[in-house]
């Protein structure tokens, strides 16, 4: 008997529709099951609103900044109600559009939560439906285990859904969320303290990035409180307070949970199935993101990779051309950019100058200072630009930035490190006049030369 479908997808976010569309257009049948709206964490809980929410914040400073240009009576108040509004009109406008492009594409949607019946079979809304290939893209959830009190805390959908500001706000964790959320409320004028465990924010990212991001916090008057022990977080008749062991007690009236996300895989039935789950909870998956259970694969967030939608998206897309569209294919995890929405912005693509050094010697390029725009009202802001180059065959390993445009900046950088760019492609590139850019095509002499045997040759004779 043949099945209901070529493919069930189980989750309906930017991986789990990229990947139906594609299998759809090489003529499988597909049913597309999604717990609750179409468009996932990403359209809907995560990036847009939160750049939609960045750029709200990002008037504050043009406000700041006009008077510097010769405008003059340039003031506003930010309305969190009218701004949460024209969000929810923009989502589901977005919404509609995934509706009709899952629709045009000729994939079948129902909503309802999946269960796992069987290597081909799920169970949604009373139904038990067959399908020849299960691909599971329910992507990940806030994490509320991190610190005891954390039941009570806001976490970043609670932040995009607010309508009004909160009188202050401690933020918890130094990754991606905390920093954007942390900098992204300050500038809407919310009193921000951003506590975390380690030295800098953004652990895994360069060390020069981080202390750039840091200061740029500091600069648009966030609290830093980094090397923060922290032991819990209460609920006070005012707020919140976070005790930590290593210092005073931090005290906001609104707290976020920043400590992390985890993989979505409760009520799955993924036991049953013979799904198995790795010690974070994440499901294993080969390269072409086969499970451990014959008939079902599992691709983005759920699997823990590179939590990031562009990878979760190739990743639907390589497995629809592995098995629908017969092509293998695998995709390249080596090598992805990726930035951080705060004010100054971060984007970075490739190695950090750590990462590159553990393997052999690298030169280093550096670039930091006032951009035109800032230095002009007399601003002390730095932009930070680096590059990380192999000293032996002067291959670009990795390109880092904190300053204005720096994700846009990095995504075209992102072409030709990706293509294995040199540092003397660079040099013979003609500089675009006046711009920040232009300062990576600008960049001489290295700085230093770090990691391999030309640190260890440098370290040993500063000792002698
Ligand atoms: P991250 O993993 O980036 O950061 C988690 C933070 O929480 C770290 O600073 C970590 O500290 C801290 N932390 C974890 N456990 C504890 C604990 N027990 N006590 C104190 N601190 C703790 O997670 P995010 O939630 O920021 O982001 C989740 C995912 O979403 C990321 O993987 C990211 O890829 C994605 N994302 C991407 C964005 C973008 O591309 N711009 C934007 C937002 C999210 P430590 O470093 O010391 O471990």
């Amino acid at each position: 008997m043949s099945a209901d479908f070529d493919l069930i997808v189980i989750g309906g976010g930017s991986g789990g529709i990229a990947a139906a569309r594609r299998a759809a257009s090489y003529g499988a049948r597909v049913l597309l099951l999604e717990a609750s709206r179409i468009g996932g964490t990403c359209v809907l809980r995560g990036c847009v609103p939160k750049k939609l929410m960045m750029y709200a914040a990002s008037f504050s400073r043009a406000i700041a900044e006009a008077s510097g240009y010769g405008w003059s009576g340039v003031s506003g108040r930010f309305q969190m109600e009218d701004w949460a509004e024209a969000k929810v009109r923009e989502l589901d406008r977005l919404e509609q559009i995934y509706q009709k492009m899952l629709a045009d594409s000729g994939v079948e949607v129902q909503i309802g939560r999946a269960q796992i019946a069987g290597a081909h079979s799920v169970a949604v809304a009373g139904r038990t439906l067959s399908a020849e290939r299960i691909l599971i893209a329910t992507g990940s959830a806030p994490d509320r285990m991190a610190l005891p009190g954390f039941a009570h805390a806001w976490t970043s959908d609670d932040v995009l859904d607010l309508r009004s500001l909160p009188s202050s706000l401690l933020v918890v964790g130094g990754g991606y969320i905390a920093v954007e959320f942390a900098s992204i409320l300050a500038g809407l004028g919310v009193p921000v303290t951003l506590a975390f465990r380690a030295d800098l924010p953004l652990r895994g990212f360069d060390d020069d990035l981080r202390s750039s991001v840091a200061e740029g916090l500091k600069a648009r008057g966030v609290n830093v409180a980094a090397r923060s022990q922290m032991q819990s977080i209460k609920r006070t008749e005012s707020g919140f307070v976070l005790h930590r062991a290593n210092g005073e007690p931090l005290h906001a009236q609104a707290a976020l949970n920043a400590t992390g996300r985890k993989p979505c895989v409760e009520s799955l039935g993924l036991a049953t199935a013979g799904v198995q789950l790795d010690e974070k909870g994440a499901i294993v998956v080969d390269n072409q993101s086969r499970t451990t259970a014959n008939g079902i694969w599992a691709i983005g967030d759920v699997t823990n990779r590179a939590n990031l939608t562009p990878v979760a998206i190739a990743e639907g897309r390589a497995f629809a051309d592995t098995e629908f569209g017969g092509h293998p294919t695998e995709v390249d995890h080596r090598i992805i950019a990726s930035a951080v929405f705060c004010d100054p912005p971060a984007a970075c693509v490739g190695l950090t100058e750590t990462q590159a050094g553990a393997m052999g010697p690298v030169d280093i390029y550096e670039a930091r200072f006032r951009p035109m725009r800032t230095a002009f009202i007399g601003s002390q802001e730095r932009t930070c630009m680096k590059m990380v180059v192999d000293s032996r065959t002067g291959r670009v390993l990795g390109v880092h930035m904190v300053g204005t445009d720096a994700p846009e900046i990095i995504q075209a950088l992102a072409v030709a490190v990706t293509a294995g760019i040199k540092k003397a492609d660079f040099d013979r590139t003609m500089a675009l006049h006046p711009t920040s850019a232009e300062e990576f095509v600008l960049m001489r002499e290295p700085t230093r030369t770090a990691g391999g045997i030309a640190s260890k040759i440098q370290a040993d004779l500063k000792e002698t």
